[in-house]
């Protein structure tokens, strides 16, 4: 790998997109990790969005010795439903979603999402992203990283672009749903381009120090 080459524990093209989008004006390279869907995967069994970034960041950086690898772990916090899905955001849609092993169709989460909000008022529906990025090698943590994104759910989706819960999320201060956003205009504004903006400085400032 090139020196600026950070690799990305994720087989999530969308979120690949995003990281790909926030990091180009960087001059830093993001690449897969190699083989990625061959790897044993690693269980999202932590009751936080940073215990399961680490989680993965430390299990993957083991498959590739001495490169750099970032993990994340993101979802959606409902204020009405008590921070619901959570950590649980990516299998919403399964009965049992604490325990449940796979993740579930974008389009049936946010049917729960819809459904379980049916009778909440708009002033009630707001809303945050939130997004946990740990960097790892070699099976060790170096540091962790937190953005969030404020917004609002609607009642009905909006917009074609992004993945998941995107169609549902309003934000206010563009007066657009994520969903109608380029990839790069979303990672002005997302939870994870914030996050990944914190990691790149510390990158940064971290690099001349023979990182
Ligand atoms: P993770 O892979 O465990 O981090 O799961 C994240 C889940 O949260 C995704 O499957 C989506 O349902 C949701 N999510 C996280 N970030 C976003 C986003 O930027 N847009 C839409 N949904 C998101």
């Amino acid at each position: 790998m090139t020196p600026h080459t950070v690799l990305i524990a994720t087989s999530n093209a969308g979120k690949l997109r995003d990281f790909a989008g926030a990091a180009a004006t960087f001059g830093v390279t993001i690449a897969g990790i190699p083989h990625f869907a061959s790897l044993p995967q690693v269980v999202e069994d932590g009751t936080t969005f940073e215990e399961n970034a680490r989680k993965k960041a430390e299990a993957y950086s083991r498959s590739v010795p001495g490169e750099l690898v970032l993990a994340d772990d993101s979802g959606l916090e409902i204020d009405a439903l008590g921070g619901a899905p959570g950590v649980h955001s990516a299998r919403y849609a399964a009965d049992e979603p604490h325990t449940a092993e796979c993740n579930t169709e974008d389009e049936a989460n946010n049917a729960r999402v819809l459904r379980e909000l049916a009778n909440v008022a708009a002033e009630r529906r707001t809303a945050r992203f939130v997004c946990v990025l740990a960097v790892a090698r070699d099976g060790h943590t170096l540091h962790t990283f937190r953005g969030t994104a404020e917004g609002v759910i609607l009642n009905t989706p909006r917009g074609h672009n992004g993945f998941g819960y995107d169609p549902l999320f309003y934000f206010p201060q563009i007066g657009k749903t994520f969903a109608e956003l380029s990839a790069e205009e979303k990672s002005l504004y997302s939870h994870r381009g914030a996050a990944f903006r914190a990691f790149l400085s510390w990158y940064r400032s971290t690099n001349d120090q023979n990182l």
